[in-house]
């Protein structure tokens, strides 16, 4: 029977996306074999992390500053916007360097079984975005599922009154799946062959 301390640990590693209850308990075990190498990095990551982070007010990123990292490029297009559903497709589209825009982050996708609609998302903020007339053309690059199609085609008709180009990401996607876990080849031929709606 481990320690208090060791089985919070192991419970709140549990929670973490891909670790399960047997992942956490093995992760706990190397950290306490490892603990003088491993641990104040750890802590001090963690640390620096908890302190700083902060939702960009502009696009709803998340990092360390605020404007976050992209709108503070003045080198990135302003005129062109990326939508996407969460902060991972932001990482992921901009991990492959595809994107010289910006993005807006939804946070989350319209879902009727779910009760989101479109007031808990942040499509005001991007209307108002658009409406600066600095936009001119908005990506949606909603994932390839029936409540991101179904988002894309309610933003699509938001945005239709602005005079802006719309255009959305290419069917090459996956049905089902998720921008987060595609390879570059295949986000990047998504993104090239966006086409308008409709
Ligand atoms: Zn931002």
């Amino acid at each position: 029977m481990a320690s208090q301390e060791i089985e919070a640990l192991s419970a709140a590693l549990a929670r973490l996306p891909g670790l399960g209850p047997r992942s956490a308990r093995r992760a706990v075990l190397w950290l306490v074999k490892n603990r003088e190498r491993a641990l104040p990095d750890l802590l001090e990551a963690l640390d620096a992390i908890s302190q700083t982070l902060v939702e960009c007010e502009t696009c709803g990123n998340v990092d360390t500053i605020n404007p976050c990292g992209i709108c503070a490029d003045v080198r990135r297009d302003a005129k062109a916007l990326c939508v996407v559903e969460d902060v991972a497709d932001v990482w992921a589209l901009d991990r492959a360097r595809l994107f010289q825009g910006r993005y807006h982050v939804l946070g989350g996708k319209l879902s009727a079984l779910d009760g989101i609609g479109p007031e808990d998302l942040n499509i005001a903020s991007l209307i108002d975005r658009v409406s600066t007339g600095e936009v001119d053309e908005v990506v949606l690059a909603m994932n390839a599922t029936l409540e991101g199609q179904t988002t894309a085609h309610y933003l699509a008709e938001r945005l239709e009154e602005h005079k802006v180009r719309i255009t959305q990401l290419a069917h090459g996607l996956p049905v089902g799946g998720e921008l987060d876990y595609l390879d570059e080849g295949t986000l990047a031929q998504a993104l090239r062959a966006r086409r308008p709606v409709g």
